[in-house]
């Protein structure tokens, strides 16, 4: 059989959907090259995962679900184990978990090695978060790749961020204070006050100490980088990127969907919280863009003075909205134990005010489904890569606030593309009803709006053609996988 054996790939994702998410859709994208994927997780987790394993696994892909047991971490209720099931103030216990993870990984890899021959893992795909994978690759003598959630210009910011300290500057010229991020970059990049995530000025906070030396290290260690981008959309950062850390970067996105261009119903990461047949009827009665899809993502809850202030600017805008609001889960349950407390913090006679024009999501929504649909005309949103990247992808605008991390660099990304614009910001902020009301009636109801749709359309073509055969991102799947029987072909050869 030797020769026959396919190159097998281990991928190590950080348990939170922002990353298991996309981490997923590289693990399909790489096993349809013809090659064996094991995507690791926890069994809190795997409900979540099964449905997307199953459809690839009957598409004829060799994707598998590696189920490790959870290592045990003090305060960590049961079945628990992902960013999006716990308050913020108890993240810390994800990342403990997380380094856990290596000890039952690599004794799945021992048994991986003692049983499997020439079948044994010849690759990690490890999330920068997961930066012990490169040490268990350096332990199995077998090679590793790095894969960030974020785009290559937030990457690019993020790496100078972390290696100079950031501190105010007052610029003489325009006697503003501001931040210019110049260290490593192509060219300097100025930031105001609000336009550059807190957390990096907050010095005595432990947990951007960790995050720092994250940052530091990407790249360290491992063989080459890869990004959920395209080249075409940020080719001065993928080329920048390749410069910095001397190794390849494989850009290799968008990696949606198979019919995602094709507006195929998509759900992605949970189960949606909505009747979808419904939610398309009545998107369907929706004239063209001129629906906003509210949504922050994954990880972020809002206070009751914030999800007043946003309805006030929603319902003062008139457009119609889907609305998707994610309430505090609390330690002691998972579940949306806030949820009529939730609805209780809209303000009075909200619901009945806006009930022909608007529709709320308790929970999960259907994100694609709606981004692709043609009635939607803007995205609300933080700003994480992901929805930052969708968005981009299906041509719809952002009115982004971005509240920590990459979002603001993201954000810098989409105004330069000339698809976004901020209406506030970080994580304590209160938008203002009269500011919503403005940026949602110039994306939906502007002719600058329709701008920037028409500039989308061009992106949403460049995206579609780099993930066709012949396009960037498949010769850079292509790349990789020969690299991948490259390291078989070795092994095999002894
Ligand atoms: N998402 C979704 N439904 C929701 C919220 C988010 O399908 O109600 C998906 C979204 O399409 C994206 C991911 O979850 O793929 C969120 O990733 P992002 O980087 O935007 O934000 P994060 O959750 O990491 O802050």
């Amino acid at each position: 059989m030797v020769g026959l054996q396919k190159p097998h790939v281990v991928v190590l994702a950080f348990p939170a959907l922002g990353h298991s998410i996309p981490l997923l859709d590289l693990s399909r994208l790489v096993a349809s090259q013809g090659l064996t994927v094991s995507y690791v997780t926890t069994p809190a987790n795997v409900s979540r995962f099964q449905g997307f394993v199953v459809q690839a696994v009957n598409n004829g892909i060799d994707l598998r679900l590696v189920v490790l047991p959870t290592p045990p971490v003090e305060g960590l209720p049961e079945g628990r184990e992902s960013i999006d099931l716990l308050p913020k103030a108890s993240h810390g216990l994800i990342f403990a978990l997380a380094s856990k993870l290596q000890k039952p990984f690599n004794a799945w890899m021992e048994c991986q090695f003692e049983q499997q021959g020439a079948s044994a893992p010849v690759c990690i795909v490890y999330d920068t978060f997961m930066g012990w994978g490169r040490e268990s690759a350096q332990k199995f003598k077998i090679c590793c790749m790095e894969f960030n959630v974020s785009g290559a210009f937030g990457v690019s910011m993020l790496i100078s961020t972390s290696r100079s300290v950031v501190t105010m500057e007052k610029e003489e010229k325009q006697g503003k204070e501001c931040v210019v991020l110049s260290l490593d970059l192509p060219w300097p990049h100025r930031f105001e006050r609000d336009e550059i995530a807190q957390d990096f000025f907050n010095i005595e906070d432990p947990t951007l100490d960790i995050v720092l030396k994250i940052l530091q290290s990407i790249s360290t260690g491992s063989s080459g980088l890869i990004f959920n981008t395209f080249e075409e959309l940020e080719p001065a950062y993928v080329q920048h990127l390749r410069n910095l850390t001397g190794k390849p970067v494989w850009a290799i996105g968008p990696m949606l969907p198979p019919n995602y261009f094709n507006g195929a119903v998509c759900v992605r990461g949970k189960k949606a919280d909505v009747a979808v047949d419904e939610l398309v009827q009545w998107l369907d009665s929706q004239s063209e863009s001129s629906v906003v899809y509210v949504s922050f993502g994954s990880q972020i809850f809002f206070t009751e003075q914030q999800i007043k202030a946003l309805a006030r600017g929603l319902e003062a805008s008139l457009q119609p909205f889907i609305w998707a609001i994610k309430v505090t889960p609390s330690i002691e349950t998972a579940t949306s134990c806030n949820a009529d407390l939730a609805r209780e913090y809209l303000p009075e006679g909200f619901l009945e005010r806006t009930k022909d024009r608007g529709v709320i999501i308790w929970g999960w929504a259907p994100q694609l489904l709606i981004l692709s649909h043609p009635s939607v005309g803007a995205l609300m949103s933080h700003c994480g890569w992901n929805s930052t990247l969708e968005s981009i992808t299906l041509g719809v605008p952002t009115v982004g606030w971005p509240m920590f991390g990459d979002q603001f660099f993201n954000l810098r990304l989409l105004a330069e593309l000339g698809m976004g614009i901020q209406f506030c910001e970080h994580i304590p902020g209160i938008p203002e009803e009269e500011k919503v009301k403005e940026v949602l009636r110039l994306v939906l109801c502007d002719v600058k709006g329709n701008e920037m749709r028409a500039r989308g359309q061009k992106l949403k073509k460049m995206a579609r053609k780099a993930v066709e055969e012949g396009g960037s991102s498949k010769a850079d799947v292509q790349a990789f996988a020969s690299e991948m029987h490259k390291l078989l072909k070795m092994r095999q050869e002894g």
